[in-house]
Formats: structure tokens, sequence, C-alpha cells
């Protein structure tokens, strides 16, 4: 059977609406809540919140015994307000694993705990060429000395609290979205470009009236940038699940930006060898070109669900993604393989 066409327009303006939410690992609602909306207009989908606040959605297939799930993230880096200085600025904590000069310069919202939206901006303390001379570039980036400049007009910690700003609010830096080329180029790819690969690869069987071949869960995650998204949300009766995230790309890596990747081993140890080859068997029957590789700092929701205890068979795939914690990229042709795969997953 021919895979159905993929809308590569429609997958893309997904992808950057998602891209655009705001969604630090804790304060993901809003992502998981445009996913929700989205996935509404296919009604035969299930739709359910976990307590934890992810969100499943199950699509009945032609069998329903050993059900399968396929799992993405919404959820990205970010960063927490640690501390109010006396100056006004305010010191962070991050979430998730990243280096502080991935982030240097760029724009962020605080969102204080009453509703409040405070724009500004992440910058070493020691920021003015002119006033700290070789400093700028010889201080290393630590949480104590890398600070938000706030946007508004407060020089003390009580003008910062009167801006409704307290310890504990979250922070999302700013994604920078651009499509160039067919290049998608921004923050929190990881894992976004999977989530819209998802939902695209549901929206494209749809309307060519296909449906999975075994009932599926899809979960979207909300935890995984601290190690344990899927812990939790994948019904017992699953048998087998993909999870689908961001292959690494750089030096020594067999990934790149134009193609989808199996992951066979990362920090968490090697995948599930029957599984990893079914796929490789399912892309090779559907002309899907992929690469193998290895993750050497890496861990999966996949791997979170097996240390929570889940008793399933475990494989990882995913677009390549460039500069992978930092300023990101992928090319449509990596998402659309992708989706390719998952639907050939799905049918098969
Ligand atoms: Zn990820």
């Amino acid at each position: 059977m021919k895979l159905p066409e993929i809308d590569t327009a429609y997958l893309l303006d997904f992808l950057v609406r998602l891209l655009n939410t705001p969604s630090p690992t804790g304060l993901a609602e809003p992502a998981i809540a445009l996913v929700e909306k989205e996935l509404a207009a296919f009604p035969f989908l299930q739709l359910t919140r976990t307590r934890k606040g992810a969100l499943v959605a199950k699509w009945q297939g032609q069998k329903n015994d050993a059900p399968r799930a396929l799992t993405a993230h919404v959820d990205t880096l970010g960063a927490m307000v640690k501390e109010i200085k006396s100056n006004g600025r305010l010191k962070l904590t991050k979430i998730g694993g990243f280096a502080w000069n991935t982030v240097e310069g760029e724009g962020c919202w605080v969102f204080a705990a009453d509703g409040r939206k405070v724009r500004g901006s992440l910058l070493l303390d020691k920021a003015s060429a002119h006033v700290h001379g070789a400093a700028v570039n010889e201080t290393k980036r630590e949480d104590d000395n890398m600070e938000i400049r706030l946007d508004a007009r407060t020089a003390s910690a009580a003008e910062t609290e009167g801006l409704g700003i307290r310890v504990g609010d979250f922070v999302a830096f700013d994604p920078r979205v651009e499509v160039t080329e067919e290049f998608v180029r921004s923050r929190h790819l990881d894992d976004k470009a999977c989530v819209a690969a998802l939902v695209a690869a549901i929206k494209t069987m749809t309307e060519a009236a296909q449906s999975p071949a075994r009932s599926v869960y899809f979960l979207f995650s909300n935890y995984e940038e601290v190690g344990h998204g899927a812990s939790a949300g994948i019904p017992p009766e699953v048998q087998e699940l993909v999870a689908v995230d961001m292959a690494a790309v750089g030096a020594g890596q067999a990934s790149d930006e134009f193609h989808v990747t199996l992951c066979l081993k990362d920090s968490g140890g090697p995948y599930h060898h029957g599984l990893s080859n079914r796929l490789r068997e399912i892309a090779g029957k559907n002309g899907i070109e992929y690469r193998t590789d290895i993750y050497p700092y890496y861990g999966s929701d996949g791997e979170a669900f097996w240390r929570a205890g889940g008793d399933v068979a475990v494989a990882l795939i995913g677009p390549g993604v460039d500069a992978s914690h930092n300023y990101e990229r992928t090319h449509t042709e990596a998402l659309i393989a992708t989706v390719q795969w998952v639907m050939a997953y799905l049918l098969g």
C-alpha cells in the first residue's frame, strides 16, 4: 500500500503555531491545550487528560488486541525565578539540561503567578563591554551571574514584586521561529517537531480514509525535559511504545537534518531490538530512507516508561535536529520522513 501524501503546508503551519506557544516543563498546559484543540477536529479520537496534565488520544484500530502507543513531548527547556535581586533583576534556576550561553541575549516572558506576563531578556550580569571590558568574554556563565533584565521600570526587589513577580514564577525563552528554504530554525524543535509529526500523521491518514491496523494511544507528555514525562499515561494493555523525539546531529553522529533516525542506544542503554528491527523492515518496505544512530548524552520518554516499570517493547525514532538544546534547526524532508514512518507503523 502506498503511503498517503502529506500536507506539508499544514505540518509546518501547525509546527510554527506550537513553537510559538510557550510551554516550559511545569507550565506546558497551553501547548497541551493547543494539541487538544487540533485533535478535536477528529471526532473518532478519544481524548483524555492524565492527572499529571498530559494528553492521551486513543484511536480505535481494525484490531483491538495488542494495542500500541506513540509518544512525543510538548514541554520544553525553560527556567524559573530563583531570586529577586536587590537591583530588581532576576536570578534563575534552569528547567532541563542546557548551557546558559545558548540563551544569552534571548528575549523571554516571565509568567507571574497572578497571571500577568512581563517581557525581558537574559543577560550576563556583566553585560556591557564598555563597563566590564574583557570580563564580558572571560566570565564563565553560571546560575549566579546570569540575570533577567525586565522591560519595566524597576531598580529594586520591591518594584519587581510590584509587577506581580515572585520566586518560582516560570520563564520561557523566545523560540525565534523562522522557516526558510524548507529549513525550520527555532528553539524547542525538541520535541515540538515530533508532536507536529504525530498530529500530521493522524490528519493525513484520516483524509486518506485510512485507520490504524491496531488500536493506538498517542501520549503527548508534559514532563520529558526533566526525565519523567511518559513514566505515567501509557495504559497497561499497551504492548509496544515508539517514542518520537529528535535525533542528535553533530560531529561523529550518523543523523542529519534531512533524514529520520532510528536510535539504537542512548544514555539509558539499548532500545528494544525486535521493535527496532520491525521499524527498519517497515521503513524498507515503504521506501523511507533513515539513519541509525547512537546518542551520547540523551534520554527519552521511552526509557522514562521503562524505568517506571512499563512492560513494553520500546523504540525511538525522530528527525535530525542540529544544535539541540540550543538554537535548533531541522529540514522539512526529515519531518516528512518522520510522518511517513509513523503512518507506515500505524498501517502495518
Ligand atoms: Zn526531546
